[in-house]
């Protein structure tokens, strides 16, 4: 494999041979908790983390929020599909030293989220490039 020939994943950024393309959710100031209810079972919550200080729907922070929190196609190594391929699609991952809490679409889980190679993976962002006017060189 060739060393330019890697594919960086959305949600980790591990640079790997090849990726998985999910339609994935940032849900930023939120995190997971798991609760305990009964011996051997367990209750997973995702719960504000109150860091939140919106003036109202004009506010730019929550614009942001908005526009952030939009699900969109993105390509994921297999570790990170691994955690999120799971019945809720919801997973924390670490990125840089920030853990950072995904949910992925029903549609992306159950193993069918389409594995793309480097060659699949640089196909399918010429094409997104060239349809929003960026020339992409060779
Ligand atoms: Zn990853």
């Amino acid at each position: 494999m060739n060393e330019t020939e890697v594919v960086p994943c959305h949600t980790c950024g591990a640079e790997v041979a090849s990726v998985r393309s999910a339609i994935l959710q940032l849900l930023p100031g939120q995190k997971l908790v798991h609760l305990i209810i009964a011996p051997g079972l367990v209750s997973t919550q995702v719960v504000d983390l109150g860091d939140r200080q919106w003036t109202g729907p004009d506010d730019p922070a929550y614009i942001h929020y908005r526009k952030n929190i939009a699900q969109r196609r993105s390509f994921i190594c297999e570790k990170c599909y691994g955690m999120l391929d799971t019945l809720d699609g919801l997973a924390e991952i670490e990125r840089d030293g920030k853990v950072m809490l995904w949910s992925m679409s029903v549609s992306s889980r159950g193993d069918r989220a389409a594995i793309y190679d480097w060659k699949k993976w640089l196909t399918y962002q010429k094409k997104a490039a060239s349809s929003m006017g960026i020339e992409v060189a060779e």
